[in-house]
């Protein structure tokens, strides 16, 4: 492959030394289970995330799972959410006991479209979950007005820095939902070396329950106030993201980099739409989604000149096999399922060479005759 869709050894070749160097100090340490490495994390990434506590855990699914549990979601209850996002986010509603109710999305952003969330919240509706899909924040302040009090789970797995403006202020992926998670998934923007995950909140309370629940629900060991989980941040995969983190900024601003030259690049080819980033969010490009009726033609096209893409997502979750038991049908959820049958996501990691670039819209331009 040329140009693959990411290339996680060019990152690694870059910061080798630190790394390697934080994972050895918990070797020798031999401190494996929460602990400085954790916690210094959690410091930094509410920090990056304006938020008053990060709580870290295996993963972000287990996030999304825990932020529910942590504010008494479960059997009967109903979680509206998006079924333009990765399973994870529906998912986890189910294995809470809950159900998904699916809401349409805006087609320019991808994200919830904030009416339609609110117009489907019932007396049984227990929380909203908005995706920041691609690296853009969801419109969270716009479903806050809209929901009143209702808590706002913020799914910011592929969104961790990404900002978007609110009343002339810029405010940060998690910040302003009751809960927000991330995912250190190594394909996200800061992604770990395996597993990790995170939350982000304001609210004390909601802090010290999810601290209990990633270790089976005891506030005191060998006691537990409810059942709970395993769900622990690894402390390597911590010391791993703090070497990171520093450069996550830097990372984020070259996948923009690159974003602009592919939309400098395409535009104007008929027949392709580049992605569209809301004037008030400034995009951290986790991925980079262009959408054409063309599309699986396309993808065949440049894997044959060796570029990697990848389609994100290629079925809605309301049509997914393992919920039709909730009686959904295609049709109802039109712009996501248009968006799974057009989008595609080309490379845009921060490594990029600008040949490999130009590779890309060439070979992009080229199946259009351009
Ligand atoms: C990656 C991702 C998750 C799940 O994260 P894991 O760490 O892989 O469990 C959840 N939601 C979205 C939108 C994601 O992209």
């Amino acid at each position: 492959m040329s140009v693959p869709l990411l290339d996680l050894r060019a990152q690694h070749a870059t910061i080798r030394e630190e790394v390697v160097k934080a994972v050895l100090d918990v070797v020798d340490s031999q401190l494996f289970i929460l602990g400085e490495p954790v916690q210094r994390l959690e410091a930094d990434v509410a920090a990056l995330s304006n938020a008053s506590h990060a709580i870290g855990c295996a993963n972000g699914t287990d996030a999304i799972l825990l932020a529910m549990r942590a504010l008494d979601i479960g059997r009967g209850d109903e979680v509206v959410t998006t079924p333009f996002t990765f399973f994870a986010t529906a998912g986890t509603i189910h294995n809470v006991g809950a159900t998904p109710v699916f809401v349409d999305i805006e087609p320019r952003t991808f994200n919830i479209s904030p009416d339609a969330a609110a117009a489907a919240v019932t007396s049984r509706t227990k929380a909203i979950i908005p995706v920041d899909l691609f690296g853009q924040m969801a419109e969270v302040e716009a479903i806050r007005a809209r929901v009143g009090s209702l808590p706002i789970i913020e799914d910011a797995a592929q969104s961790i820095g990404a900002r978007r403006k609110v009343n002339g202020a810029w405010t940060m992926a998690g910040e302003l939902a009751t809960i927000g998670t991330f995912s250190f998934f190594p394909s996200k923007n800061l992604g770990g070396y395996g597993d990790g995950g995170m939350l982000v909140t304001q609210d004390a309370a909601i802090a010290e329950r999810l601290m209990r629940l990633r270790v089976h629900g005891g506030a005191k060991q060998y006691f537990h106030d409810e059942v709970g989980y395993n769900s622990r941040l690894d402390s390597l995969q911590a010391a791993v993201l703090s070497a990171k983190l520093p450069h996550l900024a830097a990372w984020s601003a070259k996948r923009r980099e690159n974003a602009a030259f592919y939309d400098q690049a395409l535009a104007g080819v008929a027949g392709l739409v580049t992605p569209y980033v809301d004037p008030d969010n400034e995009s951290i490009f986790n991925q980079y989604t262009i959408r054409t009726e063309r599309r699986d033609e396309l993808q065949a096209h440049l894997k044959s000149k060796g570029i990697g893409s990848s389609i994100y997502y290629p079925l809605p979750l309301h049509l997914q096999p393992c919920f039709a038991y909730l009686g959904y049908r295609e049709g109802q959820c039109p712009e996501s399922e248009r968006a799974a049958r057009e989008v595609l996501s080309l490379p845009i990691f921060p490594e990029l060479t600008q040949s490999q670039l130009d590779e890309v819209a060439t070979a992009v331009r080229g199946f259009y005759g351009r």
